[in-house]
């Protein structure tokens, strides 16, 4: 198989690392979304990560709080996922780069595009966290904006879910599975695969979308080929 791609932006949902557990890290999970990074690695695809945080907090599904103050929480927790995102590709041996949009030199480097770029032209995977810094943002969004600034070919859309429905599958039985759509339709239909804020950019800027599942093995490396799994939003 060969690769229709040289650079890929992967972002993955904070869910879809929890994997059965549902909350926090499955060191599991972890390994098998490292070895499919791998994969494709070894093909000579450079691989840019973005990571949700989902699994441990959202600012967005907060209560009585400050939305700022939740979304910078959500932000934190997305470095929580970087960090151990980075320990599995290592233990896989995979060269990897951690750049955080908020500074935290003791763990990670700050985002610096440049620096990125470097990093992924020497093979290095670059894993972003902290999403754009800002409140109000998603990761969504900030795989968006990281895969436009790196001049990312595509954005693979790793999810627990395996694509793009028309209701969430587990509590509507009756949800049709979208094998393509544009971004225009998820707008117009307000289909809850990513933010308004997330695909406008996407739209605005012709980044394709390669949404499916990363439980299945060798799913990351199918996509990277062009093999239409999931669901292919253009
Ligand atoms: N977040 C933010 N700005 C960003 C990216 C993320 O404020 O640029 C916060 C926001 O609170 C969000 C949380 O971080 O809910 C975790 O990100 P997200 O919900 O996108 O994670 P996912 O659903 O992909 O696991």
């Amino acid at each position: 198989m060969e690769s229709k791609y040289k650079r890929v932006l992967l972002k993955i949902s904070g869910e879809a690392l929890a994997g059965e557990d549902k909350f926090g890290l499955n060191e599991e999970m972890l390994k098998k979304v490292a070895l499919q990074i791998k994969e494709v690695r070894d093909m000579g695809v450079q691989v840019a990560v973005v990571v949700g945080g989902g699994n441990f907090w959202r600012g967005r599904t907060s209560k009585n709080m400050d939305r700022a103050t939740a979304d910078y929480i959500g932000m934190l927790a997305t470095v929580m996922n970087a960090m151990a995102m980075q320990d599995a590709c290592e233990a896989e041996g995979i060269p990897t780069r951690v750049q955080t949009a908020i500074e935290m030199r003791e763990v990670a480097e700050p985002y610096v595009r440049r620096k990125a770029m470097s990093h992924l032209e020497k093979g290095r995977v670059v894993i972003f966290g902290a999403g754009t810094g800002n409140p109000f943002f998603s990761t969504d969004t900030t795989a968006a904006l990281r895969a436009a600034e790196i001049d990312a070919e595509v954005i693979l859309l790793a999810k627990k879910v395996d694509a793009v429905y028309s209701a969430d599958p587990e509590v509507d039985p009756k949800a049709v599975k979208y094998d393509e759509l544009t971004h225009q339709e998820i707008l117009e239909k307000g289909l809850g695969v990513m933010d308004s804020t997330a695909a406008s950019l996407c739209r605005d800027n012709h980044i394709d979308i390669h949404v499916f599942g990363i439980a299945q093995e060798g799913n990351v490396m199918r996509a990277v080929c062009g093999e239409k799994i999931g669901t292919i939003i253009k």
